[in-house]
C-alpha cells in the first residue's frame, strides 16, 4: 500500500464507503492518515464486570443478556435498559434515557465494549452505567480485533456517513499497519529548534497512542504528536503563502511617480485634516505604488475609520500618473454612495467620474464603457458589474475593492486580468481581524491599519431592550427628531429570497408613518425598490428632509448620513457581530452624541453573548475576536472563497501561538533557506501535497 493508494482499495471499504469518504474529502491512504480523532477515550482500564468498583471510569467486554424499555407507572418514560454478562456472577445495567432507537442496536446476544462510570444502586442491588459509550464488537465482519476497541486509549473519530468511527478505527489501524515510514519534510534545522516529533511517531501517535500518552494533552491537541502536525500543517501553510507573495513582487507592475503635482491635487482635494493613521496608512499605499510591482495591500479599519478618504488619495496618484481608477463596491447603494463621495472630492480636481452597475439601462452602460475603454473617465466607480466581460479599461492602474469580505479572490484575481500590466489592487475592509489570522487569510495580502478614529467622534450608546419595551424606543427616537436628529430602524434580511424580513419591514413602516410620526416623514428602504426609488429615499434622508429610515440590511455597509444618532436594530438576535458592528457605524458619524438599540426577542445563550458584547465595546477588533471565537474559525472566513484552506490538525483559534511560530519560521526559511536543495524539496513538496488537499494555495 502506497500514500496514494485509493481508499477504495483498502480492504473493507470497497466503492459505496469510497465514496462516503470522499465526501469528506478522503481519497487516499494519505488522507485518512491526515483524518486525526477529534478526541480519545481512556478504556485500558479493562475489567469483568466482577471487578467493577462504583465511581470509577471503566471499560468492559460483555455480551447483551436482555433490554427492556421499563415504565413509571403507566407511563413510558423512554428509558431503555440493557443487561450486560461477561461469565463473572454479577451483572451490569446500561441505561439510556430516550435510548428507544437503541431497541434496535443492541440486540441480545451481541457482543459489545461499553465504557462509561460505574454506579450502584443500593436497593436494587444493580451495578450500572448511566448512557455508557458503547461499541459493538461482533457486528463488524472486518472485525475481529478487540484490542483495538477496548484496554487501550481509542482515537474517536467522526464518522463519513455510514462509515462509522469505530471502522475509521478499523480502516486507519489496517493503513498504519502496513505502511512503511513516512518521509519527513520539514526542515532538519526547524524539527530540532521546537523538539518536534518525527512524522511518522506523529502519525501513529495521533491515531494510535501508546500506553504512556498523556489523555488531558491528547484531548487538548497539545500532545507531542498533535504540536508536530500541526506545526507543520502551519508551516506548509505559510510557506505557500510567502512563496505567493515573494513572486508577486517580482511581477511587473506599475511603478507611479510620487511628485509635487501629486502631492498638490492631493492637498486641493481633501476637505479635512486626515488623522495620524490615515496620514501613516497612505505612506505605506504611496510606498507601494511607487515600486514597479503590483501593489496587493488590504487596509483594514473600523466602520468610519475613513478608509474612503484614504482611497481617494491613493486615487489621485494614479491619475495623476495618466492612469484610470476602478473602485468596486458589494451593492449597489454602497456602489452609489461611493460614486457620489468621489465625485463631490474629486470634481474641483477636473477628474471625470462615471458610474457603473447591473441595474443601468444597457444604452446606458454601453455609453459609460465606451467612456472607460477610450479613456476618456478617470475613475469608474461601482458593482462588479464592472468585472463583467466587456468592460475594458484604456490603462487601468488602480482597483479599489471596499468591503473585501463579500468580494472572493477569484473576483479579485479577475480585476487584476484587465489591464495590459498588472494593476495595483487596494483591498478595504470594516471587518478587521487579528492579524496573524489576517496574514493567514489574506495570505497574499500586506495589511495597514487604520487604528484611530476622526477627531471630536463621541463612542455610540448602546443599550438592550426587549421587544416588550418598544414603545420606548419609539420615544426616545421621537426626541432626538424634535432635536433635529434622524434615525435608522432596521430589520433583518439575511437571506435574498427571504420574505419575513421585508415584510416586517412594511409592516413597521407602516405603523411608524400613520400611528407612532404622523407628523414625521418615515422613508421605507429595500433591496427590492426599484433603484431609483432607493435612490430618491436615500436623498431624502440624506437632505434631512427623511426623519426615520426603516430599512432591510441594505444599509449595512457604507451609508454615510452624519446627522443620524440613531440605529435602532430590530431582532437584532439574528445578526451577526461583525453586521451589528457594522449597523451601529452608520451612527456616530457627526458631532453629537449617537444611540444604537437593540431590540431582541427570544435570545439564545450565543445571541445573548453578542449582545453583550455589543454593549460592553466600541472596538472593532475585540468585537471581530469574540465573534471568531464564537462562531468558530470555519463559519467566520465563510466558505471556500474567502480562501482559507481546511486544515486538518490545526485550528487557526485554538493553535494561534503555534500558527506565530509557524509563520515566523516559514518566512525566514523562504527567504533564507538553509541551502536550494531544501528549498527545491519544500517546493515540490507544497506542489505535490498542498495543493490537491488544501486547495487554494497556489505556488505557481
Ligand atoms: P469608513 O469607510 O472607514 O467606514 P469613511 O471613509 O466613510 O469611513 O469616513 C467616515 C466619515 O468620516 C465620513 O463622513 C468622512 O467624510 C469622515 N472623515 C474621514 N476622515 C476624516 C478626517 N480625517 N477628519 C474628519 N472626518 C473624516
Ligand atoms: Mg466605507
Amino acid at each position: 500500500m502506497h500514500l496514494d493508494t485509493p481508499l477504495v482499495y483498502v480492504k473493507g471499504v470497497g466503492p459505496y464507503r469510497a465514496e462516503m469518504l470522499e465526501a469528506k474529502g478522503l481519497v487516499t491512504v494519505n488522507d485518512l492518515l491526515h483524518y486525526p480523532p477529534f478526541r480519545y477515550e481512556d478504556r485500558s482500564n479493562l475489567k469483568t464486570i466482577q471487578e467493577l468498583a462504583p465511581g470509577e471510569m471503566a471499560t468492559v467486554v460483555v455480551e447483551v443478556r436482555e433490554v427492556r424499555m421499563p415504565k413509571l407507572g403507566r407511563k413510558n418514560v423512554g428509558l431503555f435498559e440493557a443487561r450486560f454478562g461477561d461469565g463473572s456472577r454479577l451483572s451490569l445495567l446500561g441505561k439510556w434515557f430516550h435510548g428507544g432507537y437503541l431497541a434496535n442496536v443492541l440486540l441480545e446476544g451481541a457482543r459489545v465494549s461499553i465504557y462509561g462510570k460505574v454506579e450502584f444502586d443500593p436497593y436494587k442491588g444493580d451495578l450500572f452505567m448511566m448512557h455508557p459509550e458503547f461499541e459493538l464488537l461482533s457486528a463488524d465482519d472486518e472485525d475481529g480485533d478487540a484490542a483495538l476497541h477496548t484496554g487501550r486509549v481509542v482515537p474517536i473519530y467522526e464518522a463519513a456517513g455510514k462509515v462509522s468511527p469505530k471502522l475509521m478505527r478499523i480502516l486507519t489501524h489496517r493503513v498504519l499497519e502496513t505502511i512503511g515510514p513516512l518521509e519527513d519534510v520539514l526542515p532538519v534545522a526547524l524539527r530540532e529548534r521546537l523538539k518536534l516529533v518525527d512524522r511518522t511517531t506523529a502519525v501513529r501517535e495521533i491515531h494510535f497512542p501508546s500506553q504512556d500518552a498523556d489523555l488531558r494533552l491528547l484531548n487538548s491537541f497539545r500532545s507531542p504528536a498533535h504540536i508536530r502536525m500541526i506545526v507543520e500543517e502551519f508551516f506548509w501553510l505559510e510557506c505557500g503563502l510567502e512563496l505567493k507573495r515573494s513572486k508577486a513582487k517580482l511581477e511587473q507592475g506599475i511603478g507611479f511617480a510620487l511628485n509635487e503635482q501629486v502631492r498638490e491635487k492631493i492637498k486641493a482635494m481633501l476637505p479635512f485634516k486626515p488623522t495620524g493613521a490615515q496620514k501613516r496608512v497612505l505612506g505605506e499605499i504611496a510606498k507601494d505604488m511607487a515600486e514597479p510591482h503590483p501593489m496587493n495591500r488590504l487596509v483594514q479599519g473600523d466602520v468610519g475609520s475613513g478608509k474612503t478618504l484614504v482611497a481617494a488619495e491613493a486615487a489621485i496618484i494614479a491619475i495623476e500618473n495618466g492612469y484610470q481608477v476602478a473602485v468596486l463596491a458589494p451593492t449597489e447603494i454602497l456602489a452609489m454612495q461611493h460614486y457620489a463621495y468621489f465625485k463631490n472630492l474629486f470634481e474641483k480636481l477636473g477628474y471625470v467620474v462615471v458610474p457603473l452597475a447591473g441595474s443601468f439601462k444597457a444604452k446606458e452602460k454601453e455609453r459609460i464603457r465606451g467612456y472607460v475603454e477610450q479613456g476618456l473617465a478617470h475613475i469608474v466607480v461601482g458593482t462588479h458589474a464592472i468585472l463583467e466581460q466587456g468592460v475594458q479599461f484604456r490603462n487601468l492602474g488602480l482597483a479599489i475593492v471596499d468591503e473585501q469580505h463579500r468580494f472572493g479572490v477569484m473576483q479579485r484575481l479577475k480585476l487584476m486580468e484587465k489591464g495590459a500590466v498588472k494593476p495595483d489592487v487596494l483591498v478595504m475592509t470594516a471587518t478587521p481581524i487579528p492579524r496573524t489570522l489576517a496574514l493567514t487569510m489574506y495570505g497574499d495580502l500586506d495589511t495597514s491599519v487604520i487604528d484611530e478614529l476622526p477627531p471630536g467622534r463621541k463612542p455610540v450608546t448602546t443599550k438592550h431592550l426587549p421587544s416588550s419595551r418598544i414603545e420606548e424606543v419609539w420615544s426616545f427616537v421621537a426626541r432626538e427628531i424634535a432635536d433635529g436628529r434622524q434615525a435608522y430602524v432596521v430589520y433583518p434580511v439575511i437571506e435574498e429570497s427571504e420574505t419575513a424580513g421585508l415584510k416586517a419591514a412594511e409592516k413597521s413602516y407602516l405603523h411608524l408613518r400613520d400611528i407612532v410620526y404622523p407628523n414625521y416623514s418615515v422613508g421605507l428602504l429595500h433591496g427590492k425598490l426599484p433603484q431609483a426609488d432607493k435612490e430618491a429615499v436615500m436623498a431624502e434622508f440624506k437632505a434631512g428632509r427623511v426623519h426615520v429610515l426603516v430599512a432591510t440590511t441594505v444599509v449595512e455597509v457604507g451609508v454615510d448620513v452624519p446627522n443620524a444618532t440613531v440605529m435602532v436594530i430590530e431582532q437584532a438576535e439574528r445578526f451577526g457581530l461583525a453586521q451589528l458592528h457594522q449597523l451601529r457605524g452608520r451612527v456616530g458619524r457627526g458631532g453629537n452624541q449617537s444611540y444604537c438599540v437593540l431590540v431582541t426577542e427570544k435570545l439564545s445563550e450565543t445571541g445573548r453573548e453578542r449582545i453583550r458584547t455589543m454593549t460592553e465595546s466600541n472596538d472593532g477588533f475585540y468585537i471581530a475576536e469574540m465573534d471568531l471565537r464564537l462562531r468558530g474559525p470555519g463559519e467566520f472566513f465563510g466558505t471556500k472563497q474567502s480562501g482559507m484552506p481546511s486544515l486538518r490538525f490545526a485550528n487557526i483559534i485554538r493553535d494561534r501561538e503555534l500558527l506565530e511560530t509557524a509563520r515566523a519560521e516559514a518566512v525566514s526559511f523562504i527567504q533564507h533557506p538553509p541551502d536550494e536543495d531544501s528549498l527545491r524539496r519544500a517546493v515540490t513538496y507544497i506542489r505535490e501535497n498542498w495543493q490537491r488537499r488544501y486547495g487554494l494555495v497556489q505556488v505557481g
